[in-house]
């Protein structure tokens, strides 16, 4: 048993992450309960929980895919890893600037792969994280709650825009 287990709970409660990503501070959970790279445990773990519902329904209905995609990109354009391509940032870029379909921009993988820039720096600070979106998911509409936070990642974004709109231009029309 290690000094954690043991520890009073008020202890046990204090015992948070910040998140590599997207800076979100969460109670810390067990990395046995998933990983996603450039995340912590905690926020990949509350993301799933808090698009479960849309999982579930994707399967059959298009347009719940197309939002459980616009929140996948959303959540992976916020925690991409240093250097690696940033394909999802790209994708965001396509789904709120070009007005194409995520279930279009997540049908360009390869290409959206090969133009995505890879060394750029992401925002300092998001607007929004999954953090916030699952605070709000008692009072807002999921669909509302995604939408808003793509179009403040998005915007969070803009130092980048251009290179984005580059690369979302070329996966596109090559
Ligand atoms: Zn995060």
């Amino acid at each position: 048993m290690t000094t954690a287990d043991t520890a009073p709970e008020t202890a046990d409660q204090l015992r948070t992450t910040v998140c590599p990503g997207c800076g979100a501070v969460l109670v810390a959970t067990p990395d046995a309960d998933g990983q996603h790279p450039g995340a912590s445990a905690s926020c990949w773990r509350l993301f799933q929980v808090t698009v479960r519902g849309l999982r579930d329904e994707a399967a059959q209905d298009l347009q719940t895919a197309a939002l459980l995609q616009l929140a996948r990109d959303t959540y992976d354009a916020q925690h991409l890893l240093p250097g690696g391509p940033a394909a999802a940032a790209v994708r965001l870029c396509l789904e709120r600037d070009r007005g194409q379909d995520p279930l279009a921009a997540a049908a360009l993988a390869a290409r959206v792969e090969d133009a995505a820039p890879r060394s750029l720096q992401p925002p300092a600070r998001w607007t929004t994280t999954v953090a916030d979106l699952a605070a709000d998911l008692d009072v807002v509409d999921l669909p509302a709650l995604v939408s808003a936070w793509a179009d403040a990642t998005w915007a969070d974004w803009a130092p980048a825009a251009p290179e984005l709109r580059r690369a979302a231009d070329t996966a596109l029309t090559s």
